[in-house]
C-alpha cells in the first residue's frame, strides 16, 4: 500500500545511500530527472547532475560552472538532518526540495513542483510594488501627487533637521485656469497641466522635489537653498511658462502661474512651510498674478 502510493505520487521521491548512489526512486522522480528509472538507479548524485547538465536540463546553475555547483551541493547534502529549499530549473519550472538524512547517512529526497505558486507569488509582489508606487504618483502628469510630495518633503526635513541649512517651499497656482477650461475644454486644460509640469521639472535639479498638490496647484521643495537662489530658480520657471504657450489642435493657450515662496531654517515643519507659502501665494494673486512673492 505505501509503495503503491509512493509510486502514484506526483511528488518525486528518491533515496541515496551513504555513498550518494541512488538506490530507489519513484516514477515522478525519474520523470523530473528526465530519464527512465532503470537509467538512474545505481548512478551517483554527481553522475545524475552531470547527465542532466550536459543535456541542458535540471537545476539552473548560477555560475554556469557545474563543478562549483557540485562542490557546493556535496558540502550541503547531509550537513543537517533535514533541509528544505527551492530550486529553479533550466526549463523555467520551480521545485521545493527536501532532504532527510537517517542514522546510516542515507538520504531521502522529495521534489515537489511549485511553479504555479512561484508565478503567483512573483505576480503579487509586482502588483504590490506597482500599487504602492501608484499611490504616490499623479496619473495625469506623472509627477508626485500630494501624498508623494508630502512624504518626500517630510523625509527630507527629518534628514536635515540638525543640518542648520535653509530650505525653500514654493506653492504654485495656475492663473485664471477656469477660463482655460471654459474656452478650450477640459481635455486641453489637462494637456496644459502636463505642459506646465514638463516646463517646471526640466528647470529643476536632481534633488528638488516637485509635486501636484491639488487640481491646478503644484509645489516645489528646494533643499539646502537660500532665499535668493530659490527665488531665481522659481522665477525662471515662471518666466518660462509665461513665454511658452501650449500649442495644441491649432490653438495657442497662454498660461501663467502665481507663486508663493518661503525660505526657513531646517527646523521648520511641513505645515509651517505650507501655510507660509500659501499666504505668499495669496499675495501674488492679489498683486495681479504671474509673479513670485516671498513670505
Ligand atoms: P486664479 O488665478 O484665481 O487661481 O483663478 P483660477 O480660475 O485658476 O482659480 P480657481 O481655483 O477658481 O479655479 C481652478 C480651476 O482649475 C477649476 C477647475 O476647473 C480647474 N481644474 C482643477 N483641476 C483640474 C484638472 O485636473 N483638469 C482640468 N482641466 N482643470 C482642472
Ligand atoms: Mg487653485
Ligand atoms: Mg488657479
Amino acid at each position: 500500500m505505501i509503495n503503491e502510493f509512493i509510486e502514484l505520487s506526483q511528488d518525486g521521491y528518491g533515496i541515496y545511500d551513504q555513498d550518494d548512489i541512488l538506490i530507489f526512486c519513484n516514477s515522478a522522480f525519474a520523470e523530473l530527472n528526465y530519464h527512465p528509472k532503470e537509467q538512474l538507479i545505481g548512478r551517483s548524485f554527481e553522475e545524475i547532475v552531470r547527465l542532466n547538465y550536459s543535456n541542458g536540463r535540471g537545476a539552473k546553475i548560477d555560475s554556469k560552472d557545474v563543478n562549483a555547483f557540485l562542490h557546493y551541493a556535496h558540502k550541503m547534502r547531509r550537513s543537517r538532518p533535514f533541509r528544505i529549499f527551492e530550486v529553479d530549473f533550466m526549463d523555467g519550472r520551480w521545485y521545493l526540495f527536501s532532504e532527510q538524512v537517517n542514522e546510516s547517512r542515507f538520504l531521502l529526497v522529495q521534489m515537489k513542483e511549485i511553479t504555479k505558486q512561484k508565478i503567483l507569488q512573483g505576480g503579487l509582489e509586482n502588483t504590490l510594488e506597482k500599487l504602492s508606487e501608484l499611490a504616490l504618483v499623479d496619473e495625469l502628469t506623472g509627477c508626485a501627487n500630494r501624498r508623494g510630495f508630502v512624504n518626500s518633503v517630510e523625509n527630507e526635513l527629518k534628514r536635515n533637521r540638525h543640518a542648520g541649512t535653509y530650505s525653500t517651499m514654493a506653492l504654485i497656482d495656475l492663473d485664471l485656469f477656469k477660463k482655460v477650461n471654459d474656452e478650450f475644454g477640459h481635455q486641453i486644460g489637462d494637456a496644459a497641466l502636463q505642459h506646465v509640469t514638463k516646463l517646471a521639472t526640466t528647470q529643476l535639479r536632481q534633488y528638488d522635489i516637485f509635486g501636484r498638490v491639488g487640481g491646478e496647484e503644484f509645489a516645489i521643495f528646494l533643499r539646502n537653498t537660500d532665499q535668493e537662489i530659490a527665488f531665481n530658480i522659481i522665477n525662471r520657471i515662471r518666466e518660462q511658462i509665461a513665454a511658452t504657450p501650449l500649442k495644441i489642435n491649432g490653438h495657442t493657450v497662454f498660461l501663467s502661474i502665481s507663486v508663493g515662496l518661503v525660505t526657513e531654517d531646517s527646523k521648520a515643519s511641513f505645515e509651517q512651510l505650507y501655510t507660509k507659502s500659501d499666504f505668499a501665494l495669496y499675495k501674488a494673486k492679489a498683486l495681479g498674478r504671474n509673479q513670485v512673492q516671498q513670505y
